[in-house]
């Protein structure tokens, strides 16, 4: 799947919206990614999970592990694909961990999929994670990647889409100096 397909299909199911939007951390943007809307119908979430796993298919491996709960369906289908197995860590008082019973055996190689990545923040703290288990992190894959390429996680990493999303404080935003009406995403119809 191409990145051009790739942003076509979430721009199709306004999982990338254009105009002026209220982040959450409050800064302002003129775009706004929410991949969940892009991953509703599993064909598509398993199109996306192939071509995560064609990257990966010379890897030898042997699990796939995402961060919950944004990686879990992208992570799944990947594993799908691959035809391995799938984990996932997620917080517990605040700590990326590894629960429910999932066990690592050493170096077991392991593939870490995200949905999107931004700062690489929980694809790190995921690795950190399984790390401590003793797993040998091959790489990491997302369908997105926001930072458009910047994002470090200190293994290989790729992704389906690289994009550049500005965001800024609301005295700094462009849009806001235009005179333009900044929204919270899902606010209204847009
Ligand atoms: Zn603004």
């Amino acid at each position: 799947m191409t990145a051009e397909k790739t942003l076509e299909h979430f721009k199709q199911t306004n999982a990338l919206l254009e105009g002026h939007f209220i982040l959450s951390s409050g800064l302002h943007s003129p775009s706004y990614l929410q991949c969940a809307l892009a991953l509703q119908y599993p064909p598509d979430a398993a199109k996306f999970g192939k071509a995560i796993a064609e990257h990966f298919t010379n890897e030898r491996i042997e699990t796939v592990a995402s961060p919950a709960i944004g990686g879990l369906i992208i992570g799944y289908e990947v594993a799908k694909a691959l035809n391995v197995r799938f984990i996932w860590t997620e917080r517990e008082n605040g700590v990326m961990t590894l629960r429910r019973g999932f066990s690592i055996k050493q170096n077991e190689r392991i593939l870490v999929v995200e949905d999107v990545i931004t700062t690489g923040g929980s694809t790190r703290e995921c690795i950190f994670a399984l790390e401590n288990r003793a797993a040998k992190i091959v790489a990491a894959a997302s369908i997105v990647d926001r930072s458009n390429g910047a994002a470090e996680v200190g293994v290989p990493r790729i992704a389906l889409v690289s994009l550049e999303v500005p965001s800024y404080k609301p005295e700094d935003c462009p849009l806001c100096e235009r005179g333009d009406e900044a929204v919270k995403p899902g606010s209204r119809r847009i």
